[in-house]
């Protein structure tokens, strides 16, 4: 107690610095910044902040005061959110932005020099590779793409320029986990950032910045928000590290708005409960599809029968809520067992409450000719189920009838 009259937030502060995923989700980061003693961080809807005098700009322009000057350089609903992913990803410091794509864009226009080069693995968000190809070859870049969970093909495929390896981890769709502390050995070795786009982990399953890589991101549109009602990205990492990556976000501007800011923090107060039924529901369901005699193959790091299963029990706490499986079933039959699903939404993303069911081959790697998608490994018959928090017994029942449409 400070005064009697209320509680001190330092002594808050220190009882909540060790405690458990849960405490720390709902607690970390929410009450600095606060002169109303709301519970809830105020959402700062506001474009720019007023000085008391020239005295006090003149002191923040010669750095002599820290405080908020403009709306594209910082927000306190932002800064909430910030201290709480820092927290639950054992990082420094935290970037916010509009979206998971502007994360990776603008990380990459941070980190990477005219002419650069940088290393990435052909299973990976369909965008991230298309803005590579599309737009860093504007800057000279060049791009090289290796297998995921192929140490070895990373060895050979770095270079002296190299300027960062990116991955995602577990990787989209086949769910591969990347031998972290090994690809960072030998990133470091030569040189090179190691980026890890851990989406599909979350930090309650995975934290890749205590196995040695540089950067976190996120798309926080996805499980950190939760509840498929908003956009957002993140980028971690030590303070050194985020310093280029802060001031590339407020010169590009791809800045998220206060609102979605106070959506996501408060999507981050539920992650672990959240992220238990997520795991628990797609181990299960799983589980289930494998021993279904109508699929013929499933992918879940969770199974014994993944090929990453023991690099993800040494690097994972649960295995995040997709799972991928190849049906017994051509095109127009795999379309009638998504269609005849009636709890998963037809959809694109995942980690959300709802559970959404997708076919890669027709949600984004339509504009592709057959052979060029089972060159990437998508076949007609894939289907990605983002798990949602419903109960896995009625998510059970509800494939059951759909496998018989096939
Ligand atoms: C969705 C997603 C992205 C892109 O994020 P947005 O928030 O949609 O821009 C990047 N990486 C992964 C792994 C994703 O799932």
């Amino acid at each position: 107690m400070s005064d009697g009259s209320r509680r001190d937030d330092v002594a808050a502060d220190e009882q909540t610095k060790s405690a458990g995923d849960s405490t720390r989700a709902v607690h970390r980061g929410e009450r600095d910044d606060q002169s109303s003693h709301a519970v809830t961080t105020p959402i700062y809807q506001t474009s720019t902040y007023w000085f008391e005098n020239s005295a006090e700009l003149r002191a923040l322009q010669e750095g002599r005061l820290k405080r908020d000057e403009y709306g594209r350089y910082s927000n306190p609903t932002w800064r909430a959110v910030e201290r709480k992913l820092c927290d639950l990803e054992g990082a420094e410091e935290a970037v916010l932005f509009a979206s998971g794509m502007c994360a990776a864009t603008t990380l990459f226009f941070a980190l990477l020099p005219k002419g650069g080069h940088l290393v990435i693995t052909s299973d990976c968000y369909r965008r991230t590779r298309q803005f590579i190809e599309n737009h860093l070859v504007k800057l000279d870049v060049e791009a090289t793409v290796i297998e995921p969970a192929d140490t070895d093909k990373l060895a050979s495929a770095l270079r002296d320029d190299s300027a960062i390896f990116f991955t995602e981890s577990p990787t989209n769709p086949y769910l591969r986990v990347i031998d972290l502390p090994k690809a960072a050995e030998i990133a470091h070795a030569r040189g090179a950032k190691v980026v890890i786009d851990s989406t599909f982990a979350t930090p309650l399953c995975q934290r890749p910045l205590e196995w040695g890589a540089d950067y976190a991101i996120h798309s926080a549109t996805k499980y950190l928000g939760g509840h498929n009602d908003l956009l957002a990205g993140v980028v971690l990492g030590s303070a050194d590290a985020i310093a280029p990556v802060r001031e590339a976000a407020g010169m590009l501007g791809g800045i998220l708005d206060p609102h979605s800011a106070y959506l996501l923090l408060r999507g981050l107060k539920t992650l672990s409960l959240r992220m238990q039924k997520h795991n628990d529901n797609a181990l299960q369901l799983a589980r289930w599809l494998e021993a279904n005699p109508a699929v013929k193959r499933v992918w879940y790091p969770g199974l014994e029968s993944h090929p990453d299963c023991a690099t993800a029990r040494r690097l994972m706490r649960g295995c995040g809520g997709v799972v991928t499986f190849d049906l017994d079933a051509d095109f127009d039959g795999t379309c009638r067992f998504v269609d005849a699903c009636r709890i998963p939404y037809i959809a694109a993303s995942l980690g959300g409450v709802e559970s959404l069911i997708e076919m890669p081959a027709l949600i984004s790697y339509w504009d592709l000719k057959p052979a060029e998608r089972l060159e990437l490994g998508i076949t007609d018959s894939l289907v990605r189920l983002a798990c949602g928090i419903e109960d896995a017994e009625d998510l059970i029942a509800d494939l059951e009838q759909a496998l018989r449409a096939i």
